[in-house]
């Protein structure tokens, strides 16, 4: 979509270290961390909230990413977030989740 900020990363028209990157996701480190490490999993497919979902395909293939992800910056101990909607204080409307640890 063309003016959410993750598909403008996606596209590299705004700069972002990927700090993981498959088919079907990428990762970056939120820029507000709420924890020593605070990384969000982000689809390439614009997809708005986890409300918009029909194809839970992905949800697996994120978490799948998280995994991949966790082992590669030693994290053992983390907590998953996802806000979906405004009002729960999803800032993005582009689906992510939220990885923090510290
Ligand atoms: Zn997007």
């Amino acid at each position: 979509m063309k003016d959410c900020i993750f598909c403008k990363i996606l596209r590299k028209e705004i700069p972002s270290e990927f700090i993981y990157e498959d088919e079907h996701c990428f990762a970056i480190n939120d820029i507000n961390p709420k924890a020593k490490k605070h990384i969000l999993v982000i689809p390439k497919e614009h997809i708005e909230s986890l409300n918009e979902i029909k194809d839970f395909e992905i949800v697996k293939k994120l978490f799948e990413a998280i995994s991949k992800i966790n082992i590669k910056e030693n994290i053992s101990h983390f907590k998953t977030l996802i806000n979906t909607g405004a009002k729960a204080g999803q800032e993005v409307m582009h689906l992510h989740i939220h990885v923090l640890s510290d």
